[in-house]
């Protein structure tokens, strides 16, 4: 009698059907059963982990947003009131869109900041999607390009939330996305003081695509994207974009739509007095038109946001008041090495105003802390006699004049 051919113990195909047979202990698996089993495998992880995200998200209403959003972000009311309201009928619409049969699709609302740099829109964005434990990925747009160009393709901007999302394509499709520096690809034609043109409209057409929901094939890695690379496709319908830009010079657009218009804002309400001083307030999406952005891309954020410029008085509660204030941070880090260490109330105004004198804003706060009390993180952890810090006024003004950052030219 001759040799029985072993057949898969699954299929039963016998080895001369299939290409690769495994041998196990008491049996054997062809390469179709194998497939089949990892389709099985994966399919049933899918599935555990949409319901995991749909816990998280169990959805807070607008005002739980906002005091969440205020443990970090101080001052900006109306941003903070816009952007809890945008987040909780985004998700409410991702949430409950099973469940709606009537084929009324609510549309998404993602949504734009406009305000100097340094006034909290990535700290928003960042703390929201904290909050709500979905993937999140901050994209530059200024190294955006059109295709064909130096720099990268608008699909990396979703590799880099696939990264965030550890490559799980459903979890990264409820992510958030934060593009900043939106202003910088405006049009260069409609607006004289942008000097760079990579092409902005190319790039906008190229946001356009992720915006409007669609299935994009994103190069793992991000960069450029190469022929023989895998593509990952991911689907961006359920994707909340928030952008930021500072928009400089949209001022001057605000106020010359408000005076020359002819059911002006002063004749339709005469009481209220406009406000010259910040003119961001009454922003209006034609005035990103006039800005260079597209009308199509404007379309696709209804949500337009603005962030107040930080006064004396937000800046100075943004060192201390936060949940992660700076000067929160830099206690925990002398704690750290057994070292107390204190802010006398006018070291922290002497920050505060350096800040303001160097026109750096909320960013600069932290370097100017750091450079106050660098010789101190030098020196103190080696000093066994010295177990605690007061930072007077006197204390850093001396130490900050002898930094680096002194030296800096003072902003007119
Ligand atoms: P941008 O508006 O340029 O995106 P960021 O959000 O990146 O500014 O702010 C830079 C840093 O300044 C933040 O990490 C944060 O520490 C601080 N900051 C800015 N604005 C605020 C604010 N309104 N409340 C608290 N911290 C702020």
């Amino acid at each position: 009698m001759g040799k029985q051919e072993v057949n898969c113990s699954f299929c039963g195909r016998k080895k001369s059907e299939v290409n690769m047979l495994i041998a196990g202990i008491s049996g054997h698996i062809c390469d179709h059963c194998i497939e089949q089993a990892d389709e099985i495998v994966k399919q049933e992880f899918e599935h555990t982990s949409k319901n995991e995200l749909n816990q998280n998200l169990v959805l807070q209403k607008p005002v739980e947003i906002k005091k969440h959003l205020d443990e970090y972000v101080i001052g900006q009311e109306e941003a903070k009131r816009v952007l809890s309201v945008a987040v909780y009928n985004h998700y409410k619409r991702l949430l409950h869109a099973p469940a709606m049969k009537d084929d009324l699709e609510i549309e998404k609302a993602n949504l734009v900041f406009v305000g100097k740099t340094g006034t909290g829109k990535t700290l928003m964005a960042r703390t929201i999607a904290k909050l709500l434990q979905v993937p999140f990925a901050i994209a530059d747009a200024t190294v955006l390009t059109e295709a064909g160009y130096v720099g990268e393709d608008v699909e990396s901007i979703l590799s880099r939330l696939l990264q965030s999302a550890d490559y799980d394509v459903k979890k990264a499709e409820k992510g958030i996305v934060f593009i900043d520096e939106l202003d910088k690809i405006a049009r260069k034609s409609d607006n004289p003081s942008i000097t760079r043109d990579v092409s902005g409209e190319g790039v906008q057409q190229g946001l356009l695509k992720l915006l409007e929901g669609a299935i994009i094939n994103v190069p793992p890695q991000g960069g450029r994207k190469h022929p023989e690379q895998k593509m990952i496709q991911v689907d961006t319908r359920n994707i909340l974009f928030l952008s930021g830009g500072a928009f400089d010079g949209i001022e001057k657009i605000i106020g010359r739509r408000i005076n020359t218009s002819p059911i002006g804002f002063s004749i339709l309400h005469p009481e209220d007095e406009i406000d010259k001083e910040n003119l961001l307030q009454y922003i209006a999406p034609q005035d990103l038109k006039t800005f260079g952005l597209i009308p199509e891309l404007i379309g696709r954020f209804p949500v337009l946001a603005y962030l107040e410029p930080l006064s004396k008085k937000a800046l100075r509660n943004i060192i201390t008041e936060p949940k992660n204030a700076l000067i929160k941070q830099y206690v925990k880090l002398f704690e750290l090495d057994n070292m107390k260490l204190s802010f006398d109330s006018k070291a922290l105004d002497f920050i505060v105003e350096k800040a303001l004198e160097y026109s750096l804003g909320a960013r600069g706060l932290r370097s100017i802390i750091e450079a106050i009390l660098n010789d101190a993180m030098f020196e103190l952890p080696s000093k066994a006699d010295v177990n605690s810090l007061r930072v007077t006024e006197a204390y850093a003004r001396k130490h900050f004049d002898k930094s680096k950052l002194s030296k800096l030219k003072v902003a007119s």
